[in-house]
């Protein structure tokens, strides 16, 4: 008998019949012995929905009610799975956050969380309950209802399984798997039978949105066995490990990520003066806006231009800034860009073979896509190029990198 936590997505429960399904999927879990806490997202659009109407209300409404909002959305998903599974004869309990309670900071929109206590949940298991918690949410210190982030739900079935220690933690989606890249770009992308936490997280820090980064932080921080499969689909998944393979055949990149969350702004004709990062990346900060890659060229005659990416979101707020920074600093101009794209290479193996820049620059460049911007960690090497080359790019990095190939 083992205890798991799984965890159901928006489109795994965007239907009644789906909902059904789930708690079909559940019972046959409860028939091999095991004990079972689930949590589920809200169904797929809902989220996006409830914060459509209150942009209809208002630009920028106070983050405490947007919590009281969307969190609305997985309230509505513990009820009716819990419903699915009575008609089955099966006892469960839906539980919302607060209920749990899952304790968290006051951040809205972006709390963490703090302490879950798992004592109540712990009497329901063993009463032969399945416990149906609500993703995504949690409360404050005041009592205030608050979320995780988007995505969110992932966070809360990892940090469930970890108060709980649980046997594993399933995270159920619409995907049999973490793949080498996103396979509703690429075709030929293929299915990891593992992947280490610390690429993982680097593969979501850099726009693969198939877990939230910090459940990957999560898992582990608390050595939490975590695994990614298909809701309605048989089979292994990906098992996210702690370990690296001693595998000297391992490729160099195990994955590719990227994203169009971002924007570039660049301040043209700065002095090349000690200090300057700071004056222009100080407003920025205090701002609390935050930034990404950062490129500044050395001044050929006393000046330079300054480049960064902030989120999209952020772009015209850092904009204005900058604008008033410029004038301070006796710059040129301010230019701001939002149409660029990040393609990140990520892999433990990087850190034992080199070459692996030249030949992603190499083959970019076969394609004729320019690189704006480029930069690396240990694991992982970033480029930022226009966003119209984007699938172009990451499908050709892709057979450049082989991934389309099975792991001997
Ligand atoms: P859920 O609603 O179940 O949380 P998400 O939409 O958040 O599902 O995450 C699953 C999606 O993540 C997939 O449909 C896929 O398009 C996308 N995705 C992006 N990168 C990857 C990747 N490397 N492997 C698998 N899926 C990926
Ligand atoms: N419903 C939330 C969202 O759409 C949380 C989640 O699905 O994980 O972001
Ligand atoms: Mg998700």
């Amino acid at each position: 008998m083992a205890l798991i936590v799984q965890k159901y997505g928006g489109t795994s429960v965007g239907t009644v019949e789906r909902i059904q399904a789930v708690a079909d999927k559940i019972g046959r879990f409860l028939s091999e012995g095991h004990q079972i806490v689930v949590v589920v997202s809200a169904m797929s659009g809902e989220t996006n929905r409830l914060i459509g109407m209150a942009k209809q209300i208002q630009d920028d409404p106070t983050p405490r009610e947007m919590d009281v909002l969307v969190s609305t959305g997985e309230q509505v998903t513990i009820a009716l799975l819990s419903m699915a599974l009575h008609k089955l004869g099966i006892d469960a309990r839906s539980f919302t956050g607060g209920q749990v309670p899952i304790r968290t900071d006051s951040a809205f929109m972006k709390a963490r969380i703090e302490h879950i206590d798992e004592q109540s949940m712990r009497g329901d298991l063993a009463a032969g309950r399945v416990v149906v918690v609500a993703g995504f949410q949690g409360i404050d210190p005041e009592g205030n209802i608050t979320t995780l982030g988007r995505g969110g739900s992932d966070t809360t079935a990892v940090a469930l399984a970890a108060a709980l220690k649980a046997d594993e933690c399933q995270i159920y989606t619409d995907v049999d798997g973490v793949y080498t890249t996103d396979p509703r770009v690429v075709d030929s992308a293929r299915r990891l039978d593992h992947i280490t936490f610390e690429e993982m997280l680097e593969m979501a820090s850099q726009g693969s949105k198939v877990l939230q980064i910090r459940s990957v932080e999560f898992a582990g921080k608390y050595n939490v066995p975590l695994r990614v499969l298909h809701s309605f689909q048989e089979g292994p998944g990906t098992l996210i490990t702690v370990d690296e393979e001693v595998d000297m055949e391992k490729p160099v990149i195990s994955g590719i990520a990227f994203t169009r969350d971002e924007a570039k702004l660049t301040l043209r004709g700065v002095p090349d003066t000690p200090g300057i990062a700071y004056k222009i990346l100080g407003p920025i900060g205090d701002a609390n806006i935050e930034v990404d890659m950062i490129v500044q060229n050395v001044g050929a005659d006393g000046a330079t231009d300054f480049t960064f990416t902030v989120h999209r979101n952020e772009m015209a707020k850092a904009k204005k800034i900058l604008e008033q920074v410029a004038k301070d600093l006796g710059a040129r101009d301010v230019l701001a860009d939002d149409k660029i794209a990040k393609v990140s290479l990520v892999g433990v193996g990087m850190r034992s073979h080199a070459g692996v820049a030249s030949r992603m620059f190499q083959s970019l460049a076969s394609e004729g896509v320019n690189i704006e911007m480029i930069s690396t960690s240990e694991i992982k090497i970033s480029v930022v190029i226009a966003e119209k080359y984007l699938e172009l790019a990451v499908r050709a990095l892709h057979a450049a990198f082989e991934l389309d190939k099975p792991a001997s």
